[in-house]
């Protein structure tokens, strides 16, 4: 008789493309698994709107497993502890899982279990899910592991899976049963393999043709980039199956008339920089994935001691909350917090501004956007954060202006306005800078500032001249310089055709 399996369901809320599923159905009745991890759920990265998105995965992947003959056991609790009272009451052969590069706690984790199987002799297997590469000796060739692993046949969900009868399933979990850290966000989107696939299809058949010029502005970006960060995080759907999927829609346009062309002019281009996206979704990753210590630590450890000192509670508790006297800062924060997504621009914008302008350490203003972002993913979060915070010694150093995003991003106020109500009377002249608003024409446009909407609360011509003095003196010094280069060695993107846009 055929031994049971068991399939561990982490990050990989699917059951197309599954390449642990497809593995374990072929090898006999399986135990389809997801557990609750305390450790996890309470963690200062986890937040309610993660948890409604994890409800809504898995309940359409139990119902995918359902129509298949599967179904989906739920355990609460410590890992090792669930696997082994399963283990003992229905002995399973063989454990199946996605690779997961996540925070350190599943890094951990997934230490103790391995460690757990070989003590019990229990097979367990884990697969790559994406193109990031464990134990990767070199940088050098990575992209071309990573396109060859795009392009392998896609997996199809498995036609039967046979149960084991007599096992309590349990039960899906509320948030309410979870001590849950942060609950601001309800406006999020919903969860599971089906939306996962539509909303990519919106975006290659209608959103997506003027991405590559409108990506940047949050005037447009919420319509204009594909939006399926969340649906990779929790692995509703493949990186394989969007990457193949964006390919064919590619093909398709080229396949085209000249006049049809025309009218699809925009595309290429467009599903040229989202393929590239993908890749760099993986390529951010690699990073964790080969020093899971970046989640606490500088990349470069040259830039240690630089802002550990100085951080001032009251500009982190303005910026966090949307009130620094600077409108695409505030909007931005707001936004998030209303929504839990905003676009690559503007993240980066609100990270260098506390970075440089407020001058704050990027640990707590990192943990407070993992719990903002529906799409968090340790990977690409720490990574991009040291990036844009000037620790990476790798990277051009990218101080952006609040002011000039406003008038190159927003310049009508548009997303502004939805955002910083306080500013609607304004004329768009006004809408970079409000502070500078004279007595009569704050009490003109229904804005007193300082009590209706606050004054900046640093000044940025001093903070961006003293913030790019002290990051450039570290920069050139010799010992940074001979560090960077090794992170270079690393984690750097062996690609040199890249032109930075100014920021
Ligand atoms: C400080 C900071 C933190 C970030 N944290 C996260 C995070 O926790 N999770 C996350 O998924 N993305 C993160 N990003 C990257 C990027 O902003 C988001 O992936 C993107 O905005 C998600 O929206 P989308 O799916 O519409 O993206 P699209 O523009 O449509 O791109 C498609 C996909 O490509 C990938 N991608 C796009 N841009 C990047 C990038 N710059 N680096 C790596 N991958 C990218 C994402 O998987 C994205 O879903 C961060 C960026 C910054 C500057």
């Amino acid at each position: 008789m055929n031994k049971l399996q068991l399939v561990w369901f982490k990050k990989d809320l699917r059951i197309n493309d599954h390449f642990p599923l497809i593995s374990a159905s072929k090898n006999g009745p399986c135990l389809c698994l997801y557990i609750y991890e305390d450790e996890l759920i309470n963690a200062d990265d986890f937040a309610n709107q993660h948890f409604q998105f994890l409800s809504q995965s898995l309940k359409e992947l139990r119902k995918g497993l359902n129509n298949i003959g599967g179904d989906l056991i739920f355990r609460r609790g410590n890992a090792v502890e669930v696997l082994a009272r399963l283990h003992n009451d229905h002995p399973f052969e063989t454990i199946w899982a996605h690779e997961e590069t996540g925070n350190l706690i599943s890094y951990k984790r997934d230490i103790e279990v391995r460690n757990w199987a070989i003590k019990n002799s229990i097979k367990f297997i884990e697969n790559p899910q994406n193109g990031v590469v464990r134990k990767l000796q070199s940088r050098d060739g990575w992209s071309k592991i990573w396109n060859h692993r795009m392009n392998e046949k896609l997996i199809p969900a498995p036609t039967s899976i046979q149960t084991p009868p007599n096992i309590n399933t349990g039960e899906l979990r509320s948030s309410k049963d979870f001590d849950l850290k942060h609950s601001k966000i309800n406006n999020i989107s919903d969860g599971g393999e089906q939306h996962a696939h539509e909303c990519l299809d919106s975006f290659l058949n209608s959103r997506g043709q003027h991405y590559q010029k409108e990506m940047s502005s949050p005037v447009t970006a919420f319509d204009s980039c594909s939006r399926i960060s969340p649906y990779l995080t929790f692995g509703n759907i493949s990186m394989k199956s969007a990457f193949q999927k964006s390919k064919e829609r590619a093909n398709q346009i080229k396949s085209l008339s000249n006049d049809e062309k025309i009218k699809n002019k925009g595309w290429l281009k467009s599903l040229s920089s989202f393929q590239s996206r993908l890749r760099w979704h993986c390529h951010f990753i690699q990073k964790l994935e080969d020093e899971p210590s970046i989640e606490n630590f500088n990349i470069n450890r040259s830039y240690d001691g630089l802002r550990e000192n100085s951080f001032n509670q009251n500009f982190f508790d303005a910026w966090s909350e949307g009130q620094t006297g600077y409108p695409m800062v505030d909007a931005c924060m707001r936004a998030l917090n209303q929504g839990g997504w905003i676009n690559f621009r503007m993240r980066a914008m609100l990270v260098s501004f506390t970075s440089y302008h407020l001058w704050l350490h990027w640990k707590k203003p990192a943990s407070e956007l993992a719990r903002l972002f529906l799409d968090y993913e340790p990977g690409i979060h720490y990574s991009q954060i040291q990036m844009q915070a000037g620790v990476t010694g790798i990277n051009t150093v990218r101080i952006y202006s609040p002011i000039k995003q406003v008038t190159d991003q927003d310049p009508e106020g548009i997303f502004i306005k939805s955002y910083v109500p306080e500013l609607n009377g304004l004329p768009d002249h006004h809408l970079a800078e409000p502070h500078k608003m004279t007595i009569l024409e704050q009490s003109m446009y229904g804005c007193k500032i300082g009590k209706n909407y606050p004054n900046p609360i640093v000044d940025h011509a001093e903070a961006y001249k003293s913030a790019r003095d002290k990051i450039h003196s570290i920069k050139k010094m010799p010992s940074t310089r001979q560090e960077s280069k090794k992170v270079f060695t690393k984690h750097g993107s062996r690609r040199t055709n890249r032109r930075p846009s100014k920021p």
